[in-house]
Order: C-alpha cells, then structure tokens, then sequence
C-alpha cells in the first residue's frame, strides 16, 4: 500500500494512525465526529492515486496488475468508511448526522468516478475477453467476472455524455438516500406515547411495564412510562394494551413515520423512483427491476413477482378468515365495533390463546437475552463446531456493546463478534450486522470484525431482559448473518463472506432461525428467569405448534411490502406523482385487506428509500426463504437437526464461501438440486 505522507494534522487522527487496540480494532474511544471528514479526505485521495496508477500502468493487462490490485487498494478507505458506518448506524448524533448527508455522495461519486474510469475497464475487459488463456483459479475466474459485470452496470462502456449523467444521477440519489433515512429517525426520535397511570397501561405484562419504564428513564423521564416508535416497543404494546383508543393513537402515529410534517419523504420517493429509472434505461435495461434484479439469483422482475403472487392467493384467504374469527371474538365479548388494523395483533393474541392454548406472554419469562445469545453460540458450535468467549478490553463505540472471540473447530481465531442489543434514540431502529473488516487473505490472512445491532428494550434497573419469540428469532438471525462473514474463507476481499446477491444473503441468516424452532435448543436454554425451570415440554410442543398461527397477516403484510416495491420501480419512466395514491392503487390491484397495512410503508421504507441496497429487492427475503425452508428439510431428512456431514457440505458451500460461485451453483453444491416453493408454503401453513 502507498504510504499517506501524513500532515501533522492527520498524525494525529487515530483514524489514519495505525490502529494498536487489541486485534486491531478501531480506538473508538479516541475516533470524534470532526476526525471524519479530514480522514475520508486523505483516504479518497489516497485510494484515488492508487487506482490510477492500475488505470495507466504500461504493462499488458493481467490478474495481477489489475484485478489483484484493484483488490489491493483502498484498505485505508475501507477502514474509515466502516467506522464511520457503524457509527452513523448504531451510535449517531448531530455532527454524524451532518458529515453523513455530505460524505455520502462524495462516496457514491467517488465509487462511480472508479467503476465508470475507461482506463481500467478496458485493462479489466481485455481479461475478461482473454479469460481462457489466463490460467486463472476458479475464485479468480469469479472475481474478474464480478468486476466485469460490476463496470458494465455501472456504465462504464456508455459514452462520456451518458457517464457524466449517470454520475450526476448516483449523487443525487446517494444524498437523497441518507435524507430519506434521517427523516425516518427524526419522526422516530421526535415521538413517545406517555402512558399515565393504571388506566394506560391495561392490559401491559410486567416485563413490558419494565422496559415502558427504563424508555422513560432513558428520555429523563424517570418513574413515568413510554411507548416509541421502535418496532420492539410498538409491537408489544399493539399486541397488549387493552386501551383501544390509545392502540389507536399510537397505530396512526407508527405507520405515518416519514409521512407529512417537515420530515415528509414523499416528494424524495417520487425523485427516487424517477431517477433510478433513467439510470436502468441508461445503462440499458427496460426498469430499475429489470436492471436490479439481472444481477440476482431471480434473474427478472417476472420470476420475483411469480413468487410473491404464489404465496400471496393462499395468505390473504388464510388472513381474510382470521379476520372473521376475530370479529367473532369482538362480538362475543360483547364489542360494537369492527375490526380495525390496531386492533389486529390484540385480539390475534387473543384468538391465539383460545386456538393454542397459548399466550406470548407465557414464553417471554423464558427467553432471556443472555440465554438466547448462548443458544446462538451453542447452535453454531454444534453446527460448526466453533467455540465463543468474551474478551475485555476492545473498544466500543457505546458501554452497550459486547465483544466476543470466536474460534473454529481447530482453536484457529475466526475474528470478533460484537453485539449491540439494546434500542437508544441515537440508533436507527431495525435490526442488522455488518463488519468493521472483512476476512481476506490475499497477501496475509486477515479475519473479520463482525457486529450485529438489534433494537430490543432494556431491562429495568439493569434486570433481566425478556425477549418476545420473535425478537429471539430476530437475534439467531442476525447471527447468521454474522457467520456468513465470521467463517468466510476466500482469498480475495471482493467476494468475501456476505458479498453475495440480496436475494441469496437472506439464506445463511432464515436458516439459522430454523435452530431456535427445535426442542434441542429449547430445551437447553429457554429457562424461567425466576424459577430456573427449563420450558416445559407441553409449552414446547404448544409453542412448535403454533408457528403458522397468524402467518396469513404475516404473510399479507410483507408480500404488500415487496409488490408495492416491484410496482414503483417496474415505472419505465419512473413516474409518480402522488406517492400515497399510487402505494393505495398498488394495494387496491392485490386486494389489500383493509384491516392490513404494509408492514414497511414507502415513507418509512429504509430498505427499499434509504439506499439501493434492498431497492425492487424487498422480495429477496422470501426467495431466500424458499432456499432456507428446502435446506433445513436436508437436516431433517438426515434425522438428526445438527448432523455433521450436513452441516459440513453446509459450511463449505454456503458459509464459509462468500461470492465464490453463482448462488445457483452453491446451492446445488449444497443440496445435489434447487428448491421449489413447497417447503417454505409448508412451513407457512399455506399449502
Ligand atoms: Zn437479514
């Protein structure tokens, strides 16, 4: 690597200093918000120089001095860049918030200015073309051609009018998608419902109480009690508070997040869609799905949409007669009323208890946070034989986080696993894992820093933390997540762990979710937080059993979510004018139930607005669920939920292999064939 001829300034910022810290982790205690921008500046430079001097070396083309090297580049970058997004993620603040809406298109046009530069994409297109005489390794055959692919959607082959457009458009878009997710935080950041007195908090189990209490405390409230916009304080309370009017109130406040007010995203949605649509015509394809999607396992909007609408037929009638049931039960309590969609998961609650036999608020005492994320490890040391311990002393960037070491089967050092549990109103909701550094040995092996951030409310007074079902689910799945890039083994960083397509990056994480359903994991670490007994297996059994209760409104709201994504970015020309009006039209096509609501609406759509990331991709959840419902059927088939020779065809060709092969080709290397849709129909209890 080029050496930085450092200012005296830049000496002293610890993010281009070496970094010394135990495993060489970023000293986040000494990193301020004002070392960003200088750091950025030195590193762009930096990474600029190097890649131009690949661009105009006189030597003929080779692996070697060209992919080998782009690969080589940037390291400096890379480590700001991840620094900085941890913290612009998890642990943000003003200054943050400010340097985020500046850096964002700068990096967007610096990664343009690289992908769309025509020294280097002729040097990477006389490799591609001449592949066959280039003796090259099956991962590097993989990487040349992901970074050919990489070019030619980026433009690079287009003329210099059409370049320069392109560029302009990946600017405007990059800024337009941190405002989009700055406005969603604000909105979340801006509102609590206080709840005052025994009259509010009906219905509310102690555990919930606890953690209404410690947001309060959080926001300086202490002794009072609040319920927020994060989807792990709503929930709960929609499920529980027999208060209908405050369901209400809080419901309409939930699902308006970026809508209206001066944190409005509807004019910025509507800017989105029409820019992302010129690009895919630029770059020569019909839509921004079409263009999205060529690179994915599903291959064409068509094939996306064709599974989506497969589910969608059996989950609206399945959520249709859950409705009904649930009117039933209001006129039988006596109710005058009709079912409106905040009352939804309160009376399901109910319905559940009197189908199951089962109340979420029976399994809560048994799921404590300590005890799930050692279920987490335990599942991967049977699976994978690796081992977790916690280390002191590596620096965070909140008291919150946790850090552990993991280890392979063979003692070697994996990397380190940071967790973040608890929600604060510095963090953006959602739950997610990314890495601090990516494994790589293409000069030296380097192992990854891994983190994973969740959203789950605290304990009171530092107590126990009770976890809902599904935040447990949430919690294996982010460490699956996790795996994918702690147990990565390829040599070059381009296609290293997660670096695969978003359709099929869902996969190492929905199989993980699987190990929590068995009664081995159960049985081990679900424990009363008072009484020390282990669930009991009647529990057990009734708690397996219910797993497709209420999957017709799980279902209907998410399929919503991914049609509505599909149809705004299927526009040839990226036309909307009224961004509600067109959701609502979209909705009205596929016969939305009125008491349903998408369960990410468009102005509050972090996944689909706040990058082009999960962009005309929201559906890949459910195409990788389709992979993970068929692979966890291989397990069973063996009849052991662990066995070894599974888990070992597991780990070579999906979690340790990153974007070696095309995600076709790992699967079937995994399963001797693809999927259909069956399974996952199955597991839903659609069929
Ligand atoms: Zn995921």
């Amino acid at each position: 690597m080029t050496q930085l001829s450092a200012s005296p300034a830049d000496r002293d910022n610890p993010l281009l200093a070496e970094w010394t810290t135990p495993f060489a982790t970023p000293p986040f205690a000494a990193i301020k918000p004002e070392h960003f921008a200088p750091a950025f500046a030195a590193a762009l430079a930096e990474h600029r120089g190097e890649v131009t001097a690949i661009a105009a070396d006189q030597a003929t083309p080779s692996f070697e001095n060209t992919i080998a090297a782009i690969e080589r580049s940037g390291r400096r970058l890379a480590r700001v860049s991840a620094a900085f997004h941890a913290l612009a993620g998890a642990h943000t603040n003003e200054a943050l918030l400010a340097l985020e809406r500046e850096i964002s298109p700068k990096l967007t046009a610096h990664w343009d200015a690289i992908y769309m530069d025509q020294g280097l994409f002729r040097r990477v297109s006389a490799l591609q073309q001449g592949r066959a005489a280039l003796g090259l390794s099956a991962e590097q055959a993989r990487v040349l051609e992901r970074y050919f692919i990489a070019f030619r959607r980026a433009g690079a082959g287009l003329d210099a009018a059409a370049r320069r457009r392109l560029a302009a458009i990946g600017e405007r878009l990059a800024a337009l998608g941190t405002r989009f997710s700055q406005r969603v935080l604000a909105d979340e950041q801006a509102y609590t419902l206080a709840l005052e007195g025994e009259e509010d908090l009906a219905g509310l189990p102690q555990h919930l109480r606890a953690a209404a209490r410690a947001a309060a405390e959080e926001r300086g409230l202490a002794g009072r009690h609040v319920v927020t916009l994060s989807r792990s304080s709503a929930e709960p309370f929609l499920t529980y508070a027999r208060r209908r009017d405050l369901r209400e109130k809080l419901f309409r406040v939930w699902i308006a997040r970026g809508e209206g007010g001066k944190d409005d995203n509807t004019a910025v949605i509507a800017e989105m869609v029409r820019l992302r649509a010129e690009k895919a015509k630029l770059v020569g394809y019909p839509t921004w799905a079409h263009y999205r999607l060529d690179d994915a396992m599903a291959k064409t909007p068509e094939a996306a949409r064709g599974l989506l609408t497969k589910v969608w037929a059996p989950a609206r009638g399945r959520a249709l007669a859950d409705r009904d049931a649930m009117q039933e039960l209001i006129r039988a309590e006596g109710g005058n009323f009709t079912l409106a969609a905040w009352d939804w998961r309160y009376y399901a609650e109910k319905l559940r208890k009197e189908r199951c036999d089962l109340a979420e608020g029976e399994i809560e005492p048994y799921l404590e946070l300590d005890r799930m994320i050692a279920a987490a490890f335990e599942t991967a040391r049977r699976l994978f034989g690796i081992t977790v311990t916690p280390v002191d002393g590596v620096p965070v960037w909140h008291p919150d986080v946790r850090v552990w070491e993991v280890r392979g089967a063979d003692g070697r050092h994996l990397g380190l696993f940071f967790g973040d549990y608890f929600a604060r109103p510095s963090k953006r909701s959602g739950a997610w894992m990314s890495s601090l550094r990516e494994q790589e040995k293409l000069d030296r092996e380097v192992r990854p820093l891994v983190f994973n951030v969740l959203n789950f409310s605290k304990g009171e007074n530092g107590g126990p933390v009770l976890l809902s079902f599904d935040d447990a689910r949430t919690l294996f799945h982010e460490f699956g997540h996790a795996l994918h890039a702690l147990m990565s083994d390829v040599t070059y960083p381009y296609i290293s762990g997660t670096g695969v397509s978003t359709d099929f990056v869902e996969l190492p994480s929905q199989l993980y979710e699987h190990w929590l359903d068995t009664p081995e994991i159960l049985k081990a670490f679900a424990v009363h937080h008072q009484t020390g007994e282990p669930m009991p297996d009647r529990l057990i059994e009734k708690l397996l059993a219910a797993r497709t209760f209420n999957q017709g409104f799980m279902s209907v709201e998410y399929v919503a979510s991914a049609l509505v994504d599909l149809d705004f970015h299927s526009l040839p020309e990226g036309e909307v004018t009224d961004v509600a009006g067109f959701e609502r039209a979209a909705l009205e096509r596929i016969g939305m139930p009125d008491e349903i609501v998408m369960r990410h609406r468009s102005p509050h759509f972090n996944h689909v607005f706040a990058g082009d990331h999960y962009s005309a991709a929201y559906y890949s959840y459910m195409w990788s669920e389709v992979l993970d419902a068929d692979a966890f059927n291989a397990f069973k088939e063996a009849g052991d939920v662990f066995d070894k020779p599974t888990a070992d065809r597991l780990l070579r060709f999906i979690y340790s292999a990153g974007g070696s092969r095309a995600p076709d080709e790992a699967y079937t290397a995994f399963r001797g064939r693809l999927p259909t849709e069956e399974a996952l129909l199955k597991r839903r209890g659609l069929l």
